[in-house]
């Protein structure tokens, strides 16, 4: 498929921006699972399978901590995203790969606006996107459902059919195909599902490649 015709490119945040091999997520990951412990007063593993389990139902722990527990999602967020920034290096090919890009270029995370702001700014890309779309913005229900796409899109005035989006959730991709849009996935080539266009391990290296000439 041609990319020709894009022009609003949509990223997700973690692990998509930024390599998963930094293990910076894994951070993320771990204070999720403390919170969740002493908040519902669990020993660590069983904290941590419900961590999975609302991960899985809900696209992020939060969203089901919040429906099933009434926890406050600013204070989650606060405690989630305070992690240390220092294992994720600034790549300047992404951002030049960025920069070239046509057209619009948005953020769209299950993190929070800050968590954005903050990996954003760390990795000297934040100012070459136009809008982000966080967690707090279709009122904490996260990819994969469907209605935060329907808020992005409305929100940002994108035409799908005209918009690409890269992630490293294929999940998180199924709606942007339904919906029109072109998909990339940021990660590997095995089991890839039918409504993902194109797969790459190294997002720097794909978008440049020109992408209008995939
Ligand atoms: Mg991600």
């Amino acid at each position: 498929m041609s990319l020709g015709h894009i022009k609003h490119w949509i990223f997700d945040l973690d692990n998509t921006l930024y390599s998963g091999d930094a293990n910076f997520f894994a951070q993320i990951d771990k204070k999720i699972t403390a919170y969740i412990a002493d908040f519902l007063s669990l020993p660590p593993a069983q904290a941590r399978r419900i961590q999975k389990q609302y991960l899985f139902d809900y696209g992020t722990s939060l969203t089901g901590l919040m429906d099933k527990h009434g926890i406050d999602p600013d204070d989650f967020l606060y405690h989630a995203h305070d992690v240390d920034l220092s294992p994720l290096i600034p790549n300047p090919d992404l951002r030049n790969v960025l920069a070239a890009l046509p057209g619009q270029k948005f953020i769209f995370t299950n993190g929070s606006r800050q968590h954005a702001k903050n990996v954003g700014e760390h990795l000297k890309i934040y100012d070459l996107f136009d809008q982000v779309f966080a967690i707090e913005d279709a009122d904490y229900i996260a990819k994969p459902q469907r209605l935060p796409y329907e808020l992005m899109v409305k929100k940002f005035n994108i035409d799908p059919a005209c918009a690409f989006m890269a992630e490293d959730t294929a999940r998180n991709l199924e709606i942007p195909k339904q919906m029109g849009m072109a998909t990339l996935l940021v990660g590997e080539d095995t089991d890839v599902p039918p409504y993902i266009d194109h797969v790459t391990n190294d997002l720097t290296a794909w978008l440049g490649e020109k992408p209008h000439e995939h």
